[in-house]
């Protein structure tokens, strides 16, 4: 038996570790089965309510441990119905979550780490510069806490991208802990399917993911059409250059049902020409590949802007043209600085948040 916790939060432990943690006590193996799925199924927050366990083992837990999701410390609604929530964890660092509701579905966008490392030139994420990885029950807290405060219904059409704050490929292990209990009909029961990682490109953690058992589908923020650009853009690619990047991709092993999202981000007079267009249509010739073309979403900190609404058309059609799926994702939530990172950054400069507090 691997070491069991003798105390604290009870969220993000899966569920071997909670039937472990009945046996160290004393329990048959299957009341761990219970406790899991009373805390991501059933979703209880107290453990005095676990009914089915016996007296005993309640007392015992609930003198030892609890279930906590993060405290959401603020949260802002935007007027095209997305909202964000800005967590406060328990060594004091923030974290966010956007809630963006549409007419069948919603989706959820979730933080992997608190700041980021990789330091891409247009992102708000990077001025908090690098922190930590957030622990499985931080990542999984943020789908509890915010399908709670929404009263979304299990098993209702939810979406889960990793598109918040943070590179999840650089915080691997905990992700996938996560996914597994997220993805898993009698855990959270998100199909996997719904669940997308977005990465940089961190070329050996493609490779890892590719022989997980459990893996979500895959997005790779491209953002550029030669390698120059893209290093100038996002410093990663000196170390898993585009080249090698496309390499990667094209040795993947996708699932029948899959195929790879490329996002671009698309920035006037920085990666938005025709010529860059018609690039990436040559890169992504012959993989099995949509492309989601994001107009910037700036804010006062970074000089970066989308481009006019003519260009992101023009720069789909060159891409459609040439039999690439294109699609434009409007950012949501600009009225609310939405874009990943700028809360926080907001936070840490304790500068006025825009938007209504809800
Ligand atoms: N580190 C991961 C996930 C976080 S960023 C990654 O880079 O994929 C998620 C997506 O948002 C990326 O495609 C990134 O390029 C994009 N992005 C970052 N800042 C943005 C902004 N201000 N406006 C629009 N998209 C942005």
């Amino acid at each position: 038996m691997a070491s069991v916790i003798q105390s604290g939060n009870l969220l993000g432990l899966g569920r071997t570790e909670l039937e472990d943690l009945a046996v160290s006590h004393g329990q048959p193996r299957y009341r761990g089965g219970q406790l899991y799925r009373g805390i991501y199924a059933r979703r209880v927050l107290d453990l005095s309510a676990f009914t089915d366990l016996s007296r005993e083992f309640r007392a015992v837990l609930c003198s030892r441990h609890q279930i906590t999701y993060p405290e959401i410390a603020r949260e802002f609604a935007s007027r095209d119905g997305a909202v964000r929530y800005l967590f406060r964890l328990d060594d004091g660092n923030s974290l966010e979550t956007v809630y963006m509701p549409e007419a069948d579905r919603a989706t959820l966008c979730l933080s992997s780490q608190v700041g980021c490392a990789l330091d891409c030139r247009f992102c708000f994420t990077a001025l908090v510069g690098a922190r930590r990885n957030l622990t499985a029950g931080e990542i999984l807290g943020q789908v509890l806490a915010v399908t709670a405060a929404q009263n979304l219904p299990r098993g209702g059409r939810l979406n889960l991208v990793f598109m918040g704050m943070g590179e999840p490929l650089l915080n691997l292990p905990k992700v996938l802990a996560a996914v597994k209990i997220l993805a898993d009909a009698k855990g959270m029961g998100v199909p996997l399917r719904r669940i997308t990682i977005s990465t940089v490109g961190i070329i050996p953690r493609i490779q890892d993911l590719a022989s997980e058992p459990t893996r979500p589908k895959l997005a790779i923020s491209l953002n550029a059409s030669e390698e120059e650009q893209r290093s100038a853009l996002m410093p990663i690619n000196r170390k898993y250059p585009l080249a090698e990047l496309l390499q990667a991709c094209r040795a993947y092993p996708l699932r029948p049902w899959e195929h790879l999202t490329f996002e671009y981000v698309l920035l006037e007079g920085c990666n938005d020409s025709d010529a860059d267009a018609r690039r990436v249509a040559d890169l992504l010739r012959g993989l099995r590949a949509k492309v989601n073309l994001i107009p910037y979403n700036s804010g006062p900190e970074l000089p970066y802007r989308p481009p006019p609404l003519e260009r992101v058309l023009a720069f789909q059609q060159i891409l459609r043209d040439r039999r690439i799926p294109t699609f434009i994702r409007i950012s949501r939530g600009q009225d609310i600085h939405a874009a990943c990172g700028q809360l926080s950054l907001a936070g840490l400069r304790q500068d006025g948040l825009p938007g209504s507090p809800a």
